[in-house]
């Protein structure tokens, strides 16, 4: 018999473009749950938490793709960076000269996102779009050889009105498509969009996605 989270998943991918990649958010939830989802063949798992997420690597397979999705405190950054496969949300140049220092330290390339801000809300993370083509314009990060920015990710508002949400998921991918003809024309590695949630991820998907962190559609509400 097919497990609840077995047909979430089910019912999810057989929405999905093969070009989005499913990010299965399992913040709060424990590792049985996590181990339900690797069963069912998911492997490519969000967590928000430094701690929470170094537990469940220990305790589950080593061909998890883990993404780190939430806010990411500078002081933490060596915890992950021996094995995270992607960071979503940039949202400082000071967390991306340390996510370079440690990529340095372990040697490896780490892949990250920059978080941009487009949502409505004041409390949300993130560059704004001019902060964003500001520090990408100066060329700093072209010096960091242990980070490679991948693509952006951002969080629509937090609002019923999907016209709003639909403006913000179509503002990030403008500045998307802005970004891969000047600052990264010619790199191929600059491809990845991350956005849509439960709630939003197939108005996301209009809308330029091409990764989506979906938590509760999967795994039911967080306790
Ligand atoms: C929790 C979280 C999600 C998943 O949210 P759901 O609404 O449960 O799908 C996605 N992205 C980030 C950054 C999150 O913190």
């Amino acid at each position: 018999m097919k497990t609840e989270i077995q047909e979430n998943l089910e019912r999810i991918r057989r929405t999905l473009p093969s070009h989005v990649t499913l990010v299965a958010v399992s913040k709060f939830h424990p590792v049985g749950v996590l181990r339900e989802a690797y069963d069912a063949g998911q492997r490519v798992f969000g967590e928000s938490r430094v701690q929470e997420l170094q537990e469940k690597v220990r305790s589950l397979p080593a061909d998890i793709e883990w993404h780190f999705i939430g806010h990411l405190q500078v002081n933490k950054v060596k915890y992950i960076a021996p094995y995270v496969s992607l960071i979503h949300a940039v949202d400082s140049i000071r967390l991306l000269r340390e996510i370079d220092r440690q990529g340095g330290r372990v040697e490896r390339v780490i892949p990250c996102l920059l978080q941009l801000h487009v949502a409505r809300e004041e409390t949300k993370f993130g560059f704004s779009m001019e902060e964003c083509r500001r520090f990408l314009q100066d060329g700093e990060w072209r010096a960091l050889r242990h980070v490679r920015i991948e693509g952006l990710m951002c969080m629509a508002s937090n609002t019923s009105d999907t016209g709003r949400v639909r403006a913000d998921f179509r503002a990030a991918h403008d500045f998307f498509e802005e970004l891969r003809s000047t600052v990264f024309s010619g790199e191929t590695t600059f491809s990845k969009c991350s956005w849509g949630m439960s709630g939003d991820y197939g108005m996301a998907i209009g809308e330029g996605s091409t990764m989506v962190r979906i938590g509760s559609a999967i795994f039911g509400e967080r306790v």
